[in-house]
């Protein structure tokens, strides 16, 4: 058996001709194709604007910067992602307050966000964490009650759904991450989408140095170069033709995983909302103290056996060094503490053949 990644990046004829279709033009800056991306990327998301840029950070930036998000703000989120859901918070001078997450869906824990809302809260960064959406309808409660914003960081989650709305359409503005190992992929890449006209008016400005889209050379706003590539912008075209194709291979794969390796003792398989479409990202398993050998131990004896998994996330974000001298310290977020040390992700990506995933679910059994 060859080795066996957790993620498998696959680039077709048809993506490789798109790329060189914009190479032989010679316009490969952000143009047509970027417009064009960004039309079909909002009509699948059944949203009303999409503005791309150069990654799923630059996205959570700009969200952040068009809502007003500043210094003397707070804007809540959860410890239990990675990295570049925290970071654009601190870049607008803005405050991170963590809140712990829920054992099953390991999303924002909708109780536990209420304590932390005070007068200076001004939005929540929910992260549909490994594909799964996160808690729509008890964190849009909340954000009503309280005026609060929205940004929804669905950067491992396109394609997903819940009762029937798309992510990307669960908040006031959606991130995504079009990085080389998501579900949909552009190399590096980013899209914002919003139901706000003057908010993708507002993104379209800071991505482009802050220049007004009337005026050239006419500079209203603080801005950034976060502008996608053509060259881009081709290869998202042709992965958007297949998400649906590549996510429901995904999601053949997690039940196939699950039905193997259900009722291990100590071995928790993971945990979908009935009325949602979970497009696992990762299908992350939780190794507790009751299986036989210890996640650690767990990840040696599959890596012999050439079954490379993921850990995602070794460390929840409020102990990191950087974030820890924001004042955070151990047991603050146990839930999160618990799942870092816990979990594992298997290889789910859509290029599995039947004889890879009965390997890992064999070995598995085997311990
Ligand atoms: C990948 C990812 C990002 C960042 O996206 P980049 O394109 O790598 O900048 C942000 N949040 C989450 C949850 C991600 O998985």
């Amino acid at each position: 058996m060859n080795p066996i990644f957790v993620a498998k990046v696959k680039i077709d004829k048809e993506e490789k001709e798109a790329v060189i279709g914009v190479l032989d033009s010679g316009l490969l800056a952000q143009g047509a194709k970027v417009g064009d991306f960004e039309k079909r990327f909002a009509d699948y998301c059944g949203i009303k604007h999409a503005v791309a840029v150069n990654s799923g950070t630059a996205a959570l930036h700009t969200a952040c910067h068009v809502l007003g998000i500043g210094p003397g703000d707070e804007v809540i989120t959860t410890p239990f992602t990675f990295v570049a859901t925290a970071n654009p918070i601190l870049m607008t001078g803005a405050k991170v307050i963590f809140t712990d997450v829920k054992s099953d869906t390991y999303n924002l824990d909708p109780l536990e966000l209420e304590k932390k809302i005070t007068p200076k809260t001004k939005a929540i960064i929910p992260v549909d964490l490994y594909g799964q959406p996160y808690d729509y309808r008890a964190v849009k409660k909340l954000a009503q009650k309280h005026s609060l914003l929205i940004i929804e960081d669905a950067c491992q989650a396109v394609g997903a759904d819940l009762a029937g709305k798309k992510t990307g359409a669960l908040g006031d503005i959606g991130c995504f991450s079009f990085y080389a190992t998501k579900n949909m992929m552009t190399g590096e890449g980013g899209m914002l989408t919003t139901n706000n006209k003057l908010l993708s008016e507002k993104a379209k400005q800071f991505r482009h140095h802050g220049q007004s889209e009337q005026k050239r050379y006419t500079y209203s706003d603080l801005g950034y170069n976060y502008r996608m590539t053509d060259i881009s912008a081709a290869i998202g075209l042709s992965q958007l033709k297949k998400i649906d194709i590549l996510n429901n291979k995904r999601i053949a794969n997690a039940e196939f995983l699950a039905d193997g390796i259900r009722g291990i003792k100590g071995l928790i398989t993971p945990f979908a909302k009935s009325d949602c479409r979970h497009v696992f990202h990762q299908f992350t398993l939780r190794i507790t103290k009751d299986f036989k050998v210890s996640r650690d131990q767990f990840l040696q004896i599959l890596k012999e056996k050439k079954i490379f998994c993921g850990i995602y996330y070794p460390k929840p974000l409020h102990l990191q060094p950087y974030f820890k001298k924001i004042g955070y310290k151990r047991g603050d977020f146990p839930v999160a503490e618990k799942a870092s040390r816990e979990v594992v992700s298997l290889p789910v990506h859509p290029y599995l053949r039947k004889e890879e995933l009965n390997y890992i679910i064999k070995a598995i059994k085997s311990i």
